[in-house]
């Protein structure tokens, strides 16, 4: 439901009733199931208890089977260079505006394959995401450590951010904190439609800050979905890229269908100027996260050299990069 982008209402419903469900023993949940009292449980209505009960029976719930069927990749023509991607350099948890504990994205990270995730919760500023303050940054960071500890180093939950860049092209957050992640996405959120000039000037400005690692969603346009579309920010992509290209800041193919940014003129624009590239999930939920697919095959249309894209990289490459300019 969550890679359809189905309504997070929906999804939540079945979150909610899979966290009533879980504690309880396996006998209670039988009984009630014969008994038809599911429903008498918090959080769990006529069409989770359905669901329940076919489990309980053995039988695969009719929803699953659905869904099931539109399984598989989600694009075509990106394959061998999906099979290369080792990460994702942007995603978030419950603690901002995604919707699952950070301990599900990284548990679906690894059934995916990958080596490592990069969680990018994001910055104060941005109140309507639940951004993280300083101290709320802080706590996630032991969240992470203790994480890691219990998965013994198959796969690492990266410490990052995805810092707001702010009007004047500084970033939302204290240099100090920024210092103690690992990897730090800079994107636009407000003042999407601001004149080209100014707008420049402040991505310009993100790009050349020695903590910026990856340019996120460039244009900020919105092409598909609920939110509505939205147009591209205007700005000097030659003079943007270009600091990108000098800095080593990698522009991020976002892979979300409702983004698909940077368009593909900008994307070809980017690689014709020597960029490094980031293939993203932005996922705000476990089941985006292989959203890259689209991601893979967009750079692969654009003919973009597999080593040109840090999420082809291992990790300690990657850390190794992140961490240069500091
Ligand atoms: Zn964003
Ligand atoms: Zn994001």
């Amino acid at each position: 439901m969550e890679r359809q982008r189905e309504e997070s209402r929906r999804i939540e419903a079945f979150r909610n009733a899979a966290r009533t469900i879980l504690p309880l023993p396996e006998d209670e949940v039988r009984s009630r199931a014969e008994a038809g009292t599911l429903t008498e449980l918090p959080g769990i209505g006529p069409s989770t208890a359905a669901v329940i009960t076919d489990a309980c029976n053995g039988v695969v719930p009719e929803r699953l089977v659905k869904l099931e069927k539109t399984a598989g990749p989600l694009a075509t023509g990106g394959e061998e260079l999906r099979a290369r991607l080792r990460g994702d350099l942007h995603s978030h948890s419950d603690w901002s505006d995604g919707g699952s504990p950070l301990e599900e994205m990284a548990m679906t990270a690894m059934e995916l394959g990958h080596d490592y995730l990069v969680l990018t919760d994001h910055s104060p500023r941005l109140r309507v995401a639940n951004g993280l303050s300083a101290e709320r940054l802080t706590r996630q960071l032991g969240v992470v450590d203790a994480v890691n500890e219990h998965l013994g180093g198959a796969f690492t939950l990266l410490k990052g951010i995805e810092v707001d860049i702010l009007d004047d092209g500084s970033l939302d957050q204290t240099d100090e904190m920024l210092g103690r992640l690992d990897v730090r996405v800079a994107s636009v959120h407000s003042k999407l439609r601001m004149d080209a000039a100014p707008m420049t000037k402040r991505m310009i400005g993100a790009v050349r800050n020695p903590h910026t690692n990856v340019l996120g969603h460039c244009t900020g346009r919105l092409v598909t979905g609920n939110r509505g579309v939205r147009p591209q920010s205007t700005f000097d992509a030659k003079a943007v890229f270009t600091a990108c290209a000098e800095e080593g800041v990698a522009v991020e193919i976002n892979s979300r269908p409702e983004r698909r940014d940077p368009p593909t003129r900008l994307l070809e624009l980017a690689r014709d100027l020597g960029c490094l590239f980031s293939i993203d999930s932005d996922a705000h939920a476990p089941g985006q996260l292989d959203m890259l697919d689209y991601g893979a095959a967009r750079a692969t249309e654009a003919g973009i050299d597999p080593d040109r894209i840090v999420t082809t990289w291992e990790r300690d490459r990657l850390l190794e990069w992140a961490g240069a300019r500091l």
